[in-house]
């Protein structure tokens, strides 16, 4: 007899293993599965926005990873050659209380943490050092042929395949589904190194202008410090080996690179790829299966996270509610996700040919421009970040869409009668209202689905109410009296108590249709 599961998982990196801690708590029951024997050991994401952060938080991780896997930074500069700041900014997107924008990370260290997260919940099976050999699907389920290194054959079924397979997806090429590729691809020589002298190095994360070297410099999480150096196409041929006897002398300018263990040394080629579809039937592709970038924005793995957290509820939805509704659910995956993802593509891929820029006579125009945009607040980089890389395209079935649907929900640490915790925290995995008690807004009685909680401005707090003075704040600039926030905590509506009675019905309704099992 075959094993039936609901969704099974093909590869454990971090996108993978972030799908197994959500399935894994909302009590799907679940099959994960990868080739290698361990988790990748070498570092190759260091840097993750706040939004992952979120993530991790919800699924009860970010507590632990904050003692040993997460630093904070402030400081963005790209520097000249000789050190002298061109540009330097410190983002300022963050909505969270507490939560900073940029962090440095060490991807196997977060990944120890995911691991350790599914592996809390019976209901998620995970086996290393498999293969599929075999998929094929029909419009009611999905059979895999797994083979282990004993070359054990296992038949299983799923209701749904998420293909975390990385970059060169072996599940994306067998669904003949094409990549669109925006035609940036680079190649960077990365070194890792661990530093236990006395001499403190300047935090900030810079951007070596150099046109005839751009170098990448990382003050990391504990010891660890990165550098990346732009491979130009004459050394592209160069082993690892004889690209280090290149590069450490450049180094050596820089800092005292003999007091630094050299833990990882390694040419890395960076694409800017897209898979033009993530779906094809019961199957979907996630993280670098489904886009690859550029690592100047620090966003890889981010993405594939963030895929996570939007898919997931989605599939959860699809599990238990199979119908046309879950369905249409489903598809804004794609629709809501890919636009994004291109932009940071995009961006990551402009911001790169920037940096990147060699042209000898015209790099000093370049880095005038740059000490031009240095005098510029840096309000409006936020802004456009808050805006552009945060934003989904959420559709709300209204027909004048306000312009917070899709955009992020602040998250403040809110009081409640008996505690002090994050505005997450307290959502958990539901669709909730905030309203203003103090408005003519009323709960609907046995909503079942929607969970209201009431914003006070005074004390006492007698039941389910919360204080915060800054959603108290940010309601009266938005001029609203509610908002509705979606499981992934984005805003799926807002308005004042006028518009109330529309738009919770109809937002009613739908959650029937997705919700009626
Ligand atoms: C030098 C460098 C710097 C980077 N810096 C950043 C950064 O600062 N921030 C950031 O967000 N991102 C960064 N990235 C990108 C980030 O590392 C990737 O985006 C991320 O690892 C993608 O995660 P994933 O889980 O989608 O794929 P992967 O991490 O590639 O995992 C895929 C998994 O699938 C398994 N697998 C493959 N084939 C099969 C199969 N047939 N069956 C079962 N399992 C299979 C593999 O063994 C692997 O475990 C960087 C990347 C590099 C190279």
């Amino acid at each position: 007899m075959e094993d039936i599961y609901d969704v099974i998982i093909a590869g454990c990196g971090p996108t993978g293993a972030t799908f197994a801690n959500y399935f894994g708590k909302h009590n799907l029951k679940v099959l994960l599965f990868d080739t290698a024997p361990d988790i990748i050991d070498y570092p190759r994401a260091v840097h993750i926005d706040e939004d992952v952060i979120r993530i991790f938080q919800e699924l009860g991780l970010y507590e632990d990873m904050k003692k040993d896997a997460i630093k904070p930074f402030e400081n963005y500069a790209l520097v000249s050659k000789k050190d002298k700041v061109l540009f330097q900014f410190q983002p300022d997107s963050s909505v969270s209380e507490d939560i900073p924008d940029c962090n440095w990370i060490l991807q196997p260290e977060i990944e120890k943490h995911l691991r350790n997260g599914f592996s809390l919940y019976p209901n998620v099976t995970f086996l290393k050092e498999t293969t599929w050999t075999d998929l094929s699907q029909t419009k009611e389920e999905l059979s895999l042929v797994l083979t282990d290194k004993e070359n054990t054959v296992t038949r299983v079924k799923a209701k749904f395949l998420i293909a975390c397979d990385g970059g060169k997806s072996p599940i994306r090429k067998r669904m003949g589904i094409s990549v669109y590729d925006f035609g940036f691809k680079k190649e960077w020589f990365v070194i890792d190194t661990n530093y236990f002298g006395k001499q403190l190095f300047s935090e900030d994360h810079k951007q070596f202008c150099d046109p005839k070297q751009p170098i990448t410099y990382v003050n990391g999480v504990n010891n660890h410090f990165r550098w990346e150096f732009m491979v130009s196409e004459q050394d592209s041929a160069l082993s690892d080996e004889l690209l280090a006897d290149k590069m450490i002398p450049k180094l050596k300018a820089l800092f005292p690179i003999e007091e630094f263990e050299i833990i990882r040394q390694k040419k890395y080629a960076f694409h800017t790829l897209l898979a033009n579809s993530w779906r094809s039937g019961r199957v979907f592709l996630a993280g670098d299966a489904a886009h690859q970038m550029p690592p100047f924005l620090g966003q890889g793995m981010c993405s594939g996270i963030k895929d996570a957290k939007n898919l997931s509820w989605k599939i959860v939805r699809a599990c238990l509610n199979p119908g046309e509704e879950t369905e249409q659910l489903l598809d804004s995956y794609y629709t809501e996700r890919a636009p994004q993802v291109r932009k940071i593509i995009r961006l990551a891929a402009i911001l790169g040919g920037f940096i990147q820029y060699s042209n000898p006579i015209l790099s000093p125009l370049r880095n005038g421009l740059l000490r031009i945009f240095n005098i510029l607040p840096s309000k409006p980089i936020d802004a456009l970040i808050n805006k552009h890389l945060y934003g989904l395209d959420i559709d709300n079935f209204s027909r004048f869409k306000h312009s917070l649907v899709g955009k992020r929900l602040p998250q403040p640490i809110v009081w409640t009668k008996d505690d002090q915790l994050y505005f997450d925290e307290l959502c958990g995995f539901n669709w909730v209202v905030l309203y203003r008690a103090e408005s003519k807004i009323y709960p609907l009685e046995l909503s079942g689905v929607l969970k209201f909680i009431p914003l006070v401005t005074g004390f006492p707090i007698y039941g389910n109410e919360i204080k915060s003075v800054l959603f108290t704040k940010w309601m009266a600039e938005q001029k609203a009296d509610f908002v509705i926030i979606r499981p992934d905590k984005f805003i799926f509506n807002i308005g004042n108590e006028k518009e109330y009675d529309t738009i919770i019905q109809r937002t009613q309704s739908y959650l029937n249709k997705i919700y009626s099992n």
